[in-house]
Parts: C-alpha cells; sequence; structure tokens
C-alpha cells in the first residue's frame, strides 16, 4: 500500500458466526473507506442482520477479525479493544439505525432527552447548549420543534426513525450501521425517508453499512453493493454495476424478481 493511502476506516476478514451449529454468517470479508457506502443485500434468513451485528461489536464472531481506524489514524483490532473504549466508541463515532425504532430509542424518555443523553456521552454538560442542539437536530430531521418534549410513543412511525437518526447523528460519528432503517414503514413514508438519509450521508460524509433486502433502496443509497446467500458474500461491486450487469445466477435472480414485481 502506497504510505499517502489512508488504511481502509473499518476492515474485516474471515469473518463466521453460527448459531447452535447453524453457520449464519461464513468467512465474509469487506473493507469500506471514509465516506463510503456500502449495502448488504440478500433476501431474508441470508446472513445480513448476523453480518452487520459483527462489524459493529453487537456480536463477537467465532472466528475472524475486525479492525477499525480511529480519529487519530491507528487502526485497531475491536477483539483487543477494552470493553469500555469499545462502548464509547459505539455511542459516540459510530451510530445504530435499526429498523424496530423501540431498539433504538428510549421511548419512555422525550425526544429532546433521547438527543441529549447521546450529547452528553460526548462530554455535553450545558442544559441550554444541549436543548439548542437537539432543538437544531430535530429541524434538520423535519420534525417540528414543538415536539421535543414529547416522548417516541406520541410519534408516528416515520418520525420515530428520524428522531432516532437525529439521536445517532448528534455526536458527528463517521461510521453508521443501518439495518432496514426503512423496513415496515409505508411506501411514501419510505420514500421521505430514504431522501432524507441520502442528504444527510451526503452532507456529513458519512461512511454506512446499510443491510437492506430492497434494492431499489440499495440503488438510491450505496455506492458498493455485497450479495449475501446463506452466510457466503456470493457477489460484489459497485452498485451500478452489481444491479445493471449481476454476474452470480442467484444475483441475476433478485434482480429480476424485482423488475418482474
Ligand atoms: P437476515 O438479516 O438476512 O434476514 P439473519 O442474519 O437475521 O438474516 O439470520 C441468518 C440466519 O441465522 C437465519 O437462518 C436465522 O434464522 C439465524 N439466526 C439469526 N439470529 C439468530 C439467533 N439469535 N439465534 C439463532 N439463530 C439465529
Ligand atoms: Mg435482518
Amino acid at each position: 500500500m502506497n504510505a499517502n493511502t489512508p488504511a481502509p476506516l473499518l476492515e474485516a476478514r474471515s469473518l463466521s458466526k453460527s448459531y447452535g451449529g447453524r453457520p449464519a454468517c461464513r468467512q465474509v470479508s469487506l473493507s469500506l473507506d471514509a465516506g463510503e457506502v456500502l449495502a448488504i443485500v440478500g433476501e431474508s434468513g441470508s446472513g445480513k442482520s448476523t453480518l452487520l451485528n459483527l462489524l459493529s461489536g453487537r456480536l463477537v464472531p467465532d472466528t475472524g477479525s475486525i479492525r477499525y481506524r480511529m480519529r487519530d489514524g491507528v487502526a485497531r483490532d475491536l477483539a483487543r479493544m477494552p470493553e469500555a473504549e469499545r462502548r464509547l466508541l459505539a455511542r459516540t463515532d459510530w451510530g445504530f439505525v435499526h429498523q424496530d425504532a423501540a431498539l433504538g430509542l428510549r421511548m419512555n424518555v422525550s425526544a429532546g432527552g433521547n438527543i441529549g443523553e447521546r450529547l452528553m456521552a460526548v462530554g455535553g454538560r450545558h442544559y441550554g447548549d444541549i436543548r439548542a442542539t437537539a432543538a437544531n437536530w430535530l429541524t434538520r430531521v423535519e420534525i417540528a420543534v414543538d415536539r421535543i418534549d414529547d416522548k417516541p410513543t406520541a410519534y408516528s412511525g416515520g418520525m420515530r426513525q428520524r428522531l432516532q437518526i437525529a439521536r445517532n447523528l448528534v455526536t458527528s460519528p463517521r461510521l453508521v450501521f443501518m439495518d432496514e432503517p426503512t423496513g415496515g414503514l409505508d411506501v411514501s413514508v419510505q420514500a421521505r425517508l430514504l431522501d432524507l438519509i441520502r442528504g444527510l450521508v451526503a452532507d456529513l460524509g458519512l461512511a454506512v453499512v446499510l443491510v437492506t433486502h430492497d434494492l431499489a433502496v440499495a440503488r438510491l443509497l450505496s455506492h458498493r453493493i455485497i450479495v449475501m446467500k446463506e452466510g457466503h458474500v456470493i457477489e460484489s461491486g459497485l452498485t451500478d454495476r452489481v444491479l445493471d450487469d449481476p454476474q452470480a445466477p442467484y444475483t441475476q435472480l433478485l434482480v429480476s424478481s424485482v423488475l418482474a414485481a
């Protein structure tokens, strides 16, 4: 490697994970550069969420390793990072957006509190500043500021997802993991959310690992795609190439079934 080329932001080698002897992720290697959006696609049960949970440190792999380039430029092996440091990383330099907002939000804490809590994790102490930043982020995700004291239980599905995104982005993370962020929402709500995500990712230069079973979502948001089947990566490449000229028969089937739908 050229000495001037930075290491990838995230690099996984040979990740495997089984549940009770049944492999869900098999020998997956990948790398992600800063500012890059990688989509993991494949049908339900193919191992997408398992891979995402491994990459984000939420699951421990049976084999393989993950390295992350810290803000100081040093690539660190996640398995060797002290637990407290990894947790701080996950709450500050990373985000994780769940399909189910109830997993990513504190449903009984106000919207402002949901955002403010993250700011406090990065040292925010002044109440007025935290509230002003939370209000600013609500506006950025198109939630009226007069809803700041409402709990997410009073929000619609689309608003909950937008709040979850605000909570995750308020610490200026460099890397955000998303698991079916638009899944389970009405089509019109999905479209608006996708536009919002696309704008924020571009404005903030975020790196994203996005799990989706929806190729249209991958097309809209990602630069590169990996296609999973039964825990294996069976194809990977630039998004337009994979979707316009799929090489693996399985990818051809996925793409043509969307066209036929
Ligand atoms: P996807 O996100 O592509 O739908 P998953 O990663 O959730 O796929 O699941 C991959 C496989 O692993 C599936 O066969 C699923 O049933 C199994 N699996 C996932 N999570 C668990 C778990 N916690 N315990 C047992 N099996 C699991
Ligand atoms: Mg999944």
